[in-house]
């Protein structure tokens, strides 16, 4: 596993405290601080990858996993049969603010658009 001192990598390590839901092989879950919704978790591989943008093909396996982890953690948040959100940010117009990719599954409520009407043109 790659590690380095950003936010995400310090939870993963146990060095700063999770709310952690799940955890497997290859990623770690724990529920957002700042939560938008009744569920906001973030799915994180251990690996670090910091953005979309530095995916690679070797990365596969692990993101394919982010999806069999989010499928399994909304069953147990009882939100599967209502649906949910599942989003990556990536980079500054993504507003990405930990450069640790991750997965946001959201839900537990209706989510409305996927975007904003007000966010404002740099
Ligand atoms: P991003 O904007 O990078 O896609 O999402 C980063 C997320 O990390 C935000 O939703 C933010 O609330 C969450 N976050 C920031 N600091 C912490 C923290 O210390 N612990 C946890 N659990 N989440 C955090």
């Amino acid at each position: 596993m790659m590690s380095n001192d950003c936010l995400f990598c310090k939870i993963i390590k146990g060095d700063i405290p999770g709310d952690i839901v799940e955890q497997t092989d290859s990623v770690l879950a724990f529920r957002d601080i700042n939560p938008q919704a009744p569920t906001h978790i973030l799915i994180v591989p251990n690996k670090v990858i910091p953005t979309v943008n530095d995916v690679s093909p070797d990365d596969e396996n692990t993101l394919g996993h982010l999806f069999i982890v989010a499928k399994k953690l909304a069953e147990d948040e009882g939100i599967a049969e209502h649906g949910y959100r599942l989003l990556i940010n990536c980079g500054a117009h993504g507003n990405q603010e930990v450069f640790h990719l991750h997965m946001h599954l959201v839900g537990g409520k209706p989510l409305g658009r996927m975007l904003s009407r007000n966010v404002r043109e740099e």
